[in-house]
């Protein structure tokens, strides 16, 4: 396998098939493995020997979805866990301590967001927010206690461009681990680990899945990080069901040709919303308007399934915008086949203030697409009757 395209690999990449020759691979849905005899269970809990022991730690089907996505992303090591939260949570909690300091990318996932103010807070571990579009500000905020840059790009919702190069370049300056939640761009599109990222972390749920099925997550990059991440779950158990590894892994397979009609329908979205009336500030990764636009090309071979537009009168009329819809789904999730609209101002991000809501770059009006694979030309007609209707 190893003279084939990472590509191919991913695509044919399987866990041993079983003495029935199955073409797919059988789902190994057991909690436990058997031993063949005394001597056998006690080389394996001496470490003598690595095999499946309970699929708390490991199980056949978490792995190979675990090692396509290493093959996709370039990664030495890789480890899926229950929820992209997870591998977050995993990152933090397997590599730093009380005492230690992250710097981070203000525009961060929601939960991200309250896992570092609320949670990582009350085990020792601090955090200073820096914007991705002050870079200046980065370095200013490293201490002596800070172990780890943290950023998303695109960053969610804003779609926001952090150079990675640049990043890859002051965490190696400062001995820091760069890492980066690659969820928005998938490996198809994006491989932070070429530009000196440590770790990428997935929400496999998103794009992965493609099809809004299952939650799961993951985090490749360098192995000794990646063992001290394993070491923390097998103990602590965000256990990936091995279900839900089977169907992402299969999602796996298809995933190039997904995110490659994803990007398209969204840059044609995108451009056919250029100029509408009652729309503004449309931004796409690859629109030439974005104000990262050749930080995108340079990094991201295709713009992404997500854009974002402000619809002029604020909140109201964002919510009347998501009423006028008939296609597309109102619904919080993001990466389906399906296209979704979400209006962040009133909902995902409702709890935070009016002032960390700007910060952030979601003003009363943002509406953010995930644009799907249906036709392109319903998807167009879906948002822009919605849009003439809810003026
Ligand atoms: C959804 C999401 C997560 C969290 O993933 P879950 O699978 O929902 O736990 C993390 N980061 C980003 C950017 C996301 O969109």
């Amino acid at each position: 396998m190893s003279d084939y395209e990472p590509q191919t690999r991913a695509v044919r990449t399987q866990a041993a098939a079983s003495r029935h020759a199955e073409h797919s691979v059988p789902i190994y849905l057991t909690s436990s493995f058997t031993f063949e005899d005394a001597e056998e269970m006690r080389a394996t809990f001496a470490d003598e020997i690595q095999r499946n022991v309970y699929s708390r730690f490991t199980n056949p089907n978490v792995a190979e979805l675990a090692e396509k996505l290493c093959l996709l992303e370039g990664a030495e090591a890789g480890h899926a866990v229950a929820s992209g939260m997870s591998a977050v949570f995993a990152t933090f909690a397997g590599l730093l301590s009380s005492g230690d300091h992250i710097v981070s990318c203000r525009s961060v996932f929601g939960s991200t967001h309250t896992v570092l103010t609320k949670i990582l807070r009350r085990f020792g571990i601090g955090h200073t927010y820096v914007d991705a579009d002050d870079p200046d500000s980065w370095e200013a905020a490293i201490t002596g206690a800070t172990r780890m840059i943290y950023l998303e790009t695109p960053t969610n919702p804003a779609l926001d461009i952090i150079d990675l190069e640049w990043a890859g370049e002051l965490a190696a300056r400062h001995d820091l681990i760069l890492v980066v939640d690659n969820c928005f761009a998938t490996p198809v599109l994006q491989r932070p680990l070429e530009y000196g990222a440590h770790l990428s972390v997935h929400s496999a749920t998103k794009f992965i899945d493609g099809q809004g099925r299952v939650v799961g997550g993951a985090v490749v990059g360098r192995k000794d990080l990646i063992d001290d991440i394993f070491a923390f779950c097998r103990s602590t158990g965000p256990a990936l069901s091995p279900f839900n590894a089977w169907v992402l892994s299969k999602s796996l397979e298809t995933l190039a040709l997904r995110m490659e009609r994803h990007s398209e329908n969204a840059m044609a979205l995108a451009q056919a919303l250029e100029g509408v009336a009652g729309v503004a500030a449309v931004r796409y990764p690859f629109l030439d308007t974005h104000p990262q636009v050749d930080v995108a090309r340079r990094q991201m071979s295709g713009g992404g399934g997500l854009l974002t537009f402000k619809v002029e009168g604020g909140v109201e009329q964002g919510r009347r915008f998501l009423d006028a819809v008939r296609m597309s789904s109102r619904t919080a999730n993001l990466g389906d086949t399906r296209t979704i609209v979400t209006h962040p101002a009133s909902t995902t991000h409702a709890k935070l203030s009016e002032e960390e809501r700007q910060a952030v770059g979601i003003t009363p009006g943002l509406i953010r697409i995930s644009v799907g694979l249906e036709d392109i030309a319903d998807i167009v007609r879906d948002v822009t009757r919605a849009l003439a209707a809810s003026r």
